[in-house]
């Protein structure tokens, strides 16, 4: 199923993935990369200066970047990261990196290959015939290529995944390797909405079929989630790489909320409590700045 993925073009905020199977995109898709008619034109078309492979990563860019650049070392890092920790095999079907010069000329071309997408700071777009990532040299470059690349590596690993975990992966994976998926942005939003009486509702968000449903707190709920599983116990992580890997089958194993209820009858209050162990991290993150 072809979909798009997106991140906000004005940081920080953040947006998300277009998940679509009209036939709209179909069409959008066709006028894509592979269709000549952007191919000539030099202010919109891709980037095709500056072309290697390195593993399953394809990097096409305005700029000249050499193999071993600490970002792709890093994406290729990340490929092995997201296997280990999330117990799939490595993927193998090759993610391509469109690297535009600069926003504007990324913006360009965007504008004309999906004339109907809001403006982003990236984009994941897979089709059968290509997982691509769009993105432009800018400030939060490693940030939004392993958002990205998340996606990327993702969907060529699995079936399809459903829109929240999706997002909630990226979320968590495009932090530094280092820390862990830990956002102290997020994590303090989070103690701050608990405090204030919000609770958690996994079930909400396997609802949201359609990125324009979802709003900011829905990214940070979906990187929760995904902390959560990750790192609350073996348990949370078994259903978590256990529904993973049933996507690599069938793209529709039902609702995770099912299997999570199944394994941990009162896992929404085990929720906040592991929010409070986020919270924890929190004061020793600020504390470990401070001594820095
Ligand atoms: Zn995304």
């Amino acid at each position: 199923m072809p979909l798009v993925g997106a991140k906000s073009a004005n940081p920080p905020t953040r947006q998300g993935r277009w998940k679509s199977s009209s036939l709209l995109v179909m069409v959008l898709l066709c006028a894509l990369p592979g269709c000549g008619a952007f191919r000539h034109n030099t202010t919109t078309g891709l980037p095709q200066r500056h072309k290697f492979t390195a593993d399953q990563l394809v990097v096409q860019s305005d700029i000249r970047l050499p193999k071993n650049h600490p970002l792709i070392q890093d994406l290729e890092h990340l490929r092995e990261e997201m296997a280990h920790t999330l117990q799939l095999p490595l993927q193998k079907q090759p993610v391509t990196v469109y690297l535009f010069a600069d926003e504007v000329r990324y913006a360009q071309y965007l504008q004309t290959a999906f004339p109907n997408l809001p403006p982003r700071r990236a984009y994941f777009v897979g089709t059968t015939d290509e997982l691509a990532v769009y993105t432009f040299w800018g400030e939060k470059i490693q940030e939004d290529l392993r958002h990205e690349y998340t996606h990327g590596v993702l969907h060529a690993s699995l079936k399809d995944v459903p829109l929240w975990l999706d997002e909630g992966l990226a979320e968590y994976f495009e932090i530094v390797s280092s820390k862990h998926g830990f956002n102290a942005e997020y994590a303090q939003q989070l103690t701050e909405a608990l405090n204030n009486g919000w609770r958690p509702d996994v079930k909400r968000l396997e609802q949201l079929g359609d990125v324009g449903q979802m709003q900011k707190a829905d990214y940070l709920e979906a990187w929760a989630w995904a902390h959560f599983m990750l790192h609350d116990s073996e348990t949370t992580q078994a259903v978590l790489v256990d529904f993973l890997n049933e996507l690599r089958f069938d793209a529709h194993p039902g609702p995770l909320s099912d299997r999570l209820a199944k394994a941990l009858p009162h896992y929404d209050e085990r929720f906040v409590a592991y929010a409070a162990t986020l919270q924890q991290n929190l004061m020793t993150a600020g504390a470990t700045r401070i001594r820095d």
